[in-house]
């Protein structure tokens, strides 16, 4: 996947409640940099069986008009650039207004499909009013209530329809590496340490989007793509976005690979925003390698710094914390090449497929020797297991009452596959299934 969404519109209209909306129970990642707009959101959205990225553009806290130009233009111009579709919120109880006018002035440069979204299209009355909206001048007008969701499904059939389906291409079977982090952690120097002072000793792949670029490499022996954006965001100026520039680049740059190298700043450590990108990946079904870099600068290293910042990460990232950490600095070239190599072992764990005979002998002697509690007087039997053949290991253990067994006895499970067998850096998927 990799089709990104856009909201955007001006305070009120709604966008917040339609983002909710559109993620159910899926949880949305907050970043709260700025002072004057509030919260932006990231999140995966699902319809039709199609996966895409939502953002909301965020909204203003401060309602002076002279920061509303700006900060709407800003919104609008990180929506022309990044997204792939922009959904133009409006609001049917204000009809138009010059701040609308002034969006639909910016949006009508895009040659990126504008979706003119409505909203609060409550009843029919305010339906009739909504039609002036057409004089916007867009090709897509949607009428919708975020409250009562009607009309959402035709907004959001015509926006996965732009979505065409994963192609397979040659070099598709080539392990993807995205390297990801926020600014400054040192992306660019690690890339350039691991391929000399330049990247272009190798081919660049014609790339998917312009926003990530696609190296091909040959190092050590293996033959990988290094999916990256580091040399991107430098192009932008708008530094106040830079934090909102990275959130969404690392999305698409983890979007389009099979493994993620996330770079921390060692003296920095884990930051809310690291831990979210990191859930984000694990929802995505990537595999994941943290690389604290800079660890020249952690002054009186002794034997035991380096295991007690990995245990202290661990606690951090749990429960998906079978992840291999590694400490180097892009700086001096230590332990670089070993990123690679860690990465490369995480793709070869995502992808095997363990035999149905050899999961069920040790998966029915794991279930054995520690049963899933009763439930409601009756005893939990788990009979068969199986791999799925899904890019996510993902495992359907046959039972005669799926819908009683509780998360503990989950992760249980998930502990007993990940110490038999090397999942080490996979998330891995567990479905309970009638039998
Ligand atoms: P945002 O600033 O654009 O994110 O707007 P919010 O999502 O915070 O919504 C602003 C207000 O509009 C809230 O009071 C919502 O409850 C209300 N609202 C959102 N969608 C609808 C709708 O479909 N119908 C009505 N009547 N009110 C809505
Ligand atoms: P990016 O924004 O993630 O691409 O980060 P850069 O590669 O541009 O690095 C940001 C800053 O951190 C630069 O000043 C680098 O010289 C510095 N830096 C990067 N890696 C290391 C490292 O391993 N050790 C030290 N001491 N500095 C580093």
């Amino acid at each position: 996947m990799g089709f990104t969404v856009a909201i955007v519109g001006r305070p009120n209209v709604g966008k917040s409640t339609f983002f909710n909306r559109l993620l159910e129970e899926r949880k949305a990642i907050v970043d709260d940099v700025s002072g004057v707009t509030r919260d932006r959101q990231y999140g995966i959205s699902e319809w039709n069986g199609k996966l895409f990225n939502v953002i909301d553009t965020g909204g203003f806290v401060n309602n002076s008009d002279d920061i509303f130009e700006i900060e709407i233009c800003k919104q609008v111009k990180i929506a022309i650039d990044e997204a792939d579709a922009i959904i133009f919120m409006t609001d049917a109880a204000t009809g138009i207004t010059d701040l609308d006018d002034a969006m639909a002035n910016l949006l009508r440069r895009t040659t990126k499909p504008v979706f003119v979204t409505v909203n609060k299209v409550d009843n029919n009355a305010r339906y009739l009013d909504a039609t002036e909206f057409y004089i916007l001048g867009f090709e897509n007008v949607h009428f919708i209530s975020s409250i009562s969701g009607s009309g959402s499904g035709e907004l959001l059939d015509a926006i996965t329809n732009l979505i065409k389906e994963e192609e397979e291409k040659s070099d598709e079977v080539l392990p993807k590496i995205a390297i990801i982090g926020q600014p400054n952690v040192g992306k660019s120097s690690l890339l350039n340490a691991l391929t000399g002072q330049e990247r272009t000793i190798v081919s660049n792949i014609a790339g998917t989007t312009r926003d990530t670029i696609h190296t091909h490499y040959n190092l050590f022996q293996k033959e990988f793509v290094l999916i990256d954006t580091a040399g991107i965001r430098k192009k932008n100026k708008e530094k106040d976005d830079l934090e909102f520039y990275s959130v969404i680049r690392a999305i698409k740059a983890m979007d389009e690979a099979d493994t993620c190298m996330l770079l921390l700043d060692a003296e920095k450590g884990i930051t809310a925003q690291d831990i979210s990108i990191f859930s984000l990946a694990a929802r995505k079904g990537k595999g994941v390698v943290i690389l604290v870099n800079k660890w020249d600068l952690i002054e009186g290293k002794e034997t035991n710094t380096a295991r007690d910042y990995e245990s202290e990460l661990k606690k951090r990232i749990a429960p998906f914390n079978d992840i291999p950490i590694i400490f180097i600095s892009a700086k001096e070239k230590t332990r670089i090449f070993k990123g690679i190599e860690l990465a490369l072992e995480v793709c070869e764990n995502k992808k095997q497929r363990i035999a149905t005979s050899k999961l069920n002998d040790v998966m029915l002697k794991a279930v054995e020797s520690h049963h899933a509690p009763v439930v409601r007087g009756h005893s939990i039997k788990i009979k068969y297991v199986m791999q799925l053949p899904t890019h996510v290991p993902s495992f359907a253990f046959f039972t005669n009452f799926p819908e009683d067994v509780k998360t503990p006895y989950k992760n249980y499970l998930e502990n007993q596959l990940r110490s038999h067998f090397n999942f080490k850096g996979v998330p891995i998927r567990i479905f309970f299934r009638k039998k």
